[in-house]
């Protein structure tokens, strides 16, 4: 049993509490990290399986890069453990801990050549001072096979990340894509336990971050290293994590599959954070268990309330759905604006009664039927909407919500 349990873990079959430290390849228990008087990690617990690839997502400022730093090791927590494949390293130092990281401003050396960049960690772990001295270097016993070791194994993650042709240039003769897969040969080569990525592809453009997150998920595969990756980018996080830990101001608010996270978001930050491009949300009550009054129009939710319970109704663009003519549990809205997004488009409304706004997200062959000003109905489906108890978070059916937010 972890002491101080996230605050809840709503991902399915892998509770965080049921398994001995041996079978985690990487554990925080019970984290926290002051900076003065500020809180910047408030007792976080995560367990990663070994090979997992585990996202955390949150708002700038919510203490990713921390998390990352005192995982790392280059920052101490105040109080918790860290243990990486059940080992705990809290006091070891950054190099004996078997991480690699890539940062998103991954420095490379400028002078060097790309080969000697992604040499460089094994140059200073493997070769003495006498051994790296060119002239007597190469003469001293042994030598020549360090010196062959560290070659074979550069162009072993050189072949990997295909970037062989490229091993004599010189960093600033590389796109960004090749020079962000130099650092992460560099940080490949040191065949680590556990590797740490914070924000990697930030400084790519749109079409090569995209193209860069896929090749990082196949290789993070192919290796099965234990994996945390830092983002604040929700779609980033869906596309190659096997979970992820949502975080804000300092504290897990839940951690789960990305199909789980999208379908069964605890609360109303977590839903905001995993909506595109927001999260709809009216003021409703619940009248009877399964059904809401919003508007004074009953909608149907799955979320089974007490009656007389105050919240939001909560629902993506996506499952909205819009009518020319009323029928029962459907608001009556206006059409402000339109905006084409490709196959789809958005329809940015306002209820006629509340005057919330709500953005529908329909087929565009379909947008000729909601000009502006065009009046209609709107209704929600139910399986794919929430109420969010002003109390905060949702009735999960699903184990490991601890009371707290139960
Ligand atoms: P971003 O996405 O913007 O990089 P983040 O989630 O990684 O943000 P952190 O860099 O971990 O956030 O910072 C968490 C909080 O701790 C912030 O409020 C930050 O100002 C504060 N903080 C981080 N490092 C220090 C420090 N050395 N001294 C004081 N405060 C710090």
């Amino acid at each position: 049993m972890i002491a101080g349990p996230t605050r809840f873990d709503s991902g399915q079959g892998d509770p965080i509490s049921s398994a001995s430290s041996e079978s985690w390849g990487l554990e925080a228990r019970a984290v926290t990290k002051t900076f003065g008087t500020y809180t910047a990690l408030d007792r976080i617990s995560l367990a990663l399986k070994p090979g997992e690839l585990v996202s955390i997502l949150g708002p700038s400022g919510c203490g990713k890069s921390t998390l990352l730093r005192v995982i790392a090791g280059l920052d101490d927590p105040d109080s918790g453990e860290i243990l990486i494949d059940g080992r705990k390293v809290v006091g070891v130092s950054p190099k004996d801990r078997g991480v690699a990281f890539v940062f998103q401003s991954y420095a490379l050396y400028p002078d060097l050549s790309v080969y000697d960049n992604i040499a460089a960690p094994l140059v200073m772990r493997e070769l003495s001072f006498a051994d790296r001295l060119p002239l007597i270097g190469p003469q001293l016993p042994g030598a020549a096979s360090r010196h062959a070791s560290i070659k074979r194994r550069v162009q072993d993650v050189a072949a990997l990340l295909k970037i062989e042709p490229y091993l004599a240039r010189k960093p600033s003769q590389l796109s960004g894509g090749q020079r962000q897969r130099v650092a992460l040969g560099r940080a490949l080569v040191r065949e680590p336990q556990l590797f740490l990525l914070d924000e990697p592809l930030a400084n790519l453009d749109a079409s090569l971050r995209i193209h860069t997150r896929s090749e990082l998920a196949i290789l993070q595969r192919r290796l099965k290293t234990t994996t945390v990756f830092v983002t604040h980018d929700q779609a980033e996080a869906m596309a190659i994590s096997d979970r992820i830990a949502v975080m804000f101001v300092g504290r897990i608010r839940q951690i789960a599959t990305p199909a789980e996270l999208y379908r069964n978001p605890i609360d109303l930050d977590v839903a905001r954070f995993m909506s595109q491009p927001v999260l709809n949300t009216l003021a409703a009550s619940c009248i009877v268990r399964g059904r809401v009054l919003v508007s004074g129009e009953p909608m149907m939710v799955h979320d089974a309330h007490r009656p007389g319970t105050e919240g939001m109704l909560g629902f993506r663009p996506e499952h909205a759905r819009l009518a020319a003519r009323h029928q029962p549990g459907m608001l009556q809205v206006r059409v402000e604006r339109t905006e084409h997004a490709g196959s789809e488009a958005h329809v940015f409304l306002r209820v006629l009664t509340s005057g919330d706004p709500i953005v529908a997200r329909i087929d565009s062959q379909e947008l000729n039927a909601w000009p502006t000003d065009a009046r209609g109905y709107m209704s929600v489906d139910a399986a794919a909407s929430w109420f969010f108890p002003k109390t905060g978070a949702r009735r999960l059916a699903v184990q490991n919500v601890p009371a707290e937010v139960a």
